[in-house]
Parts: C-alpha cells; sequence; structure tokens
C-alpha cells in the first residue's frame, strides 16, 4: 500500500525544498550516484547529470519545464556498469516507462535493490527553442514555478507544450520508488512524497527526512486530479488524432505508405528513441537467418514490439520537420497495437508480447 508523507516547502521554493530533501537523503541513504536534470549556463538550460557528489545536488531541477533526453537508456548503462552502487535516479514517468521496458529486454527479474527510482509527477515540458524563449526573459526556477502552479490546477491552463506532452497518457509515475507528487498540491506550501510500499518507504529511511504523513484529503485531491489530466489528455488526444488531416490517419497501408514518401530518412527519430536500438536494431542485425525462416514475420514482430513498448517520451519527434503528424502517429499506430495486445507499457507485471521471441 502507498505510504503518502509531506515536505514543507521553505519560503514557498519547492526547488529549494526538493535540493535540501535530497541532499539529507543522500546523506542518510549513502547513495553514490544520482541521475537528474540540473540546470546549466549552457544551452538549452537543463541536463540530465550524473551525480557523484552531494554538494552536485543544489543545481537539480526536476521542476524545469524541459526534456532534454530520456534518460532511461543512460540509466540502464548506469545500472549495468555499476551493479553495486547506490543509484538514485529522478525520472519523469514517460522515462520510468521506458526504463521498465528496457529492463525486460534485459531480462531482469527485478531491479537491483540498491537503484532508487524517483519518479515525478509532469504537468508537461516545452519544446526546446519554446523553453529557450521563456528562458530570456525569466530563470529556471521561475518557469519551473509557473509548470509547479500548472500542475497544482490540473494542467488546466493552455499551454503551448510538445505535442507528447498534450496527448500524455500518464502523468504520474507507475511502478516508482518515491513519487514526488505535485498534481492537484499546493506546492507553494508542500510537496507530497508517495513510496511505493510500506517496506520500501521504511528501507529508504524516509520518515527521518520528511514531515510527516499527508493528510487523507491531500492524497485523495491528488489521485482525482491525475486522473481527470489522464482523461482530459486521452480526450485531447482523441481530438487531434481525429483532426489531423486524412493523408496522416493512416487507416490503410496505402495511406502510411503515402505518408513515408514524405519522410526524408534522415534517421534522427530511429536514433533518438531508446528502445529502437535494443528491439529493433540490435535484435534485426544479431539475427542468423535460418533455411525457411520467415524473416519479415520477424522483423515485424520486433517492429510492432517496439510500439507496444513505446512510452510516448516524443523525443523522437523532437527533430523531425514533420514533428506534430509524427507524434501523432507514433502515439495512435502504438495505442492500436497495445490494444489488440492487451498491453500496457511501463508496467513492470506484463512481460512483453511475443515474450519467446
Ligand atoms: S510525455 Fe508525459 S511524462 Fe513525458 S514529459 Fe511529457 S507530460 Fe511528462
Ligand atoms: S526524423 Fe522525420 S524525416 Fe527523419 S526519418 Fe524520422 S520521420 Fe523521417
Ligand atoms: S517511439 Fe518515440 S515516443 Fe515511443 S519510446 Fe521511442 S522515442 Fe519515445
Amino acid at each position: 500500500m502507498n505510504v503518502y508523507c509531506i515536505l514543507e516547502v521553505k519560503d514557498g521554493d519547492a526547488v529549494a525544498t526538493l535540493r535540501y530533501f535530497m541532499s539529507s537523503w543522500w546523506k542518510i541513504f549513502g547513495f553514490d550516484m544520482l541521475l537528474a536534470p540540473v540546470e546549466t549556463h549552457d544551452a538549452p538550460g537543463v541536463a540530465v547529470t550524473v551525480i557523484e557528489n552531494r554538494a552536485g545536488i543544489q543545481a537539480i531541477n526536476p521542476f524545469a519545464p524541459l526534456m532534454p533526453i530520456n534518460s532511461a537508456a543512460l540509466l540502464s548503462r548506469l545500472v549495468a556498469e555499476k551493479p553495486s552502487w547506490k543509484i538514485g535516479a529522478i525520472m519523469r514517468p514517460c522515462e520510468l516507462c521506458t526504463f521498465f521496458e528496457l529492463q525486460k529486454r534485459q531480462g531482469w527479474q527485478d531491479y537491483p535493490e540498491n537503484l532508487v527510482l524517483i519518479g515525478m509527477d509532469c504537468p508537461g515540458t516545452y519544446p526546446v527553442p519554446e523553453y529557450q524563449q521563456r528562458l530570456q526573459s525569466r530563470t529556471s526556477q521561475v518557469l519551473a514555478r509557473e509548470s509547479l502552479q500548472d500542475a497544482a490546477a490540473g494542467g488546466l491552463r493552455v499551454q503551448p507544450l510538445r505535442t507528447a506532452c498534450l496527448v500524455c497518457e500518464h502523468p504520474a509515475p507507475r511502478a516508482a520508488d518515491l513519487t514526488i507528487g505535485t498534481i492537484g498540491v499546493s506546492t507553494d506550501q508542500v510537496l507530497l512524497l508517495v513510496s511505493r510500499d510500506e517496506v520500501r518507504h521504511a528501507r529508504l529511511g524516509l520518515d527521518q527526512i520528511t514531515d510527516g504523513k499527508a493528510t487523507e484529503y491531500q492524497a485523495s485531491h491528488r489521485e482525482t486530479l491525475v486522473g481527470a489530466m489522464s482523461d482530459m489528455r486521452a480526450g485531447m488526444r482523441r481530438t487531434l488524432i481525429e483532426n489531423m488531416p486524412g493523408a496522416y490517419r493512416f487507416n490503410d497501408l496505402g495511406s502510411f505508405f503515402a505518408w513515408l514518401a514524405s519522410c526524408n530518412l534522415c534517421g534522427k527519430c530511429l536514433a533518438a528513441c531508446p528502445l529502437y536500438e535494443l528491439e529493433v536494431k540490435g535484435a534485426t542485425s544479431r539475427r542468423r537467418k535460418q533455411p525457411g525462416e520467415r524473416a519479415l514475420l520477424s522483423e515485424l514482430v520486433h517492429l510492432s514490439r517496439w510500439l507496444a513498448s513505446c512510452s510516448g517520451c516524443g523525443m523522437c519527434a523532437e527533430d523531425c520537420f514533420q514533428q506534430e503528424p509524427f507524434s501523432l502517429l507514433i502515439t495512435s499506430i502504438s495505442h492500436r497495437i497495445r490494444q489488440e495486445m492487451s498491453y500496457s507499457p511501463g508496467d513492470p507485471e506484463q512481460t512483453l508480447p511475443w515474450a519467446h521471441s
């Protein structure tokens, strides 16, 4: 059962409060490394950074509404390279989802006990140019505060977010060890900390560094607004897909190939996807052709499994000149495949479709 605690926000500054909390936690839990979004002076203003020194926590800003990369592949690599290290990772829901889908492909039964997954509620992120433009008149701390206000209000304000975020299925993390709850939360006063269960809560020493249990209202209000935000975004997804020009609706193979004709095959989308490399590229290059083997079917299985596992992070669309239709295309194909297969990416309990292949 989830354990809901609060952190009292000092001087209305949620970023500083989170930094103080993470620093205290590092001290008592003995982290060796933390992966987190950090403010930088260089563009785009936030970078996912490997922190190996507690002092480095003073630059983290996971609330800044920018997602420079999907950090799941980096975390997977770090965990494989440093199996005995106590690693913490602060991630958005789509990054966590990708991490679990990667983990299933690594054949792990469960992630190591010394890995601590810290998920964040996410009201959405801006495209890089939009974020940088805003950064000219505000600091990243101010942008973080505005994003937190949006989260508190359940994401109702119309914002020029990335298309992937406008149609995001899971604005709240699933299966994180600890979730930093901000949706429906008055973050100028408190942050909600949600531990996945009592055992983890005790093992991670969270009682020592939190400010007591949340009220029933605080917990249930967040759950209600998370549900409302998911529903609102599902509605947005349906509307945007319905309103796409006919050529992008892909009701048949012909319209898909017609769309493909406008793609310049630059490959940036595939290079940006943490799942593609492992599921499709790796699998097809490793495969040995056997007499009678149905090569095309095998490749279609890998393609379908890749799309079934899609976390909706939208990184593949970021550098595509057809950004909007591409993001919607991926999400629409992915939803159709998982519906057929009753598969929900990001659920660590579910095995991959066609797990034997
Ligand atoms: S896709 Fe969802 S989880 Fe990922 S950044 Fe956008 S809103 Fe956040
Ligand atoms: S990034 Fe866009 S243009 Fe480039 S290969 Fe992908 S879909 Fe085609
Ligand atoms: S296909 Fe695109 S949206 Fe899906 S996981 Fe890969 S990068 Fe993210």
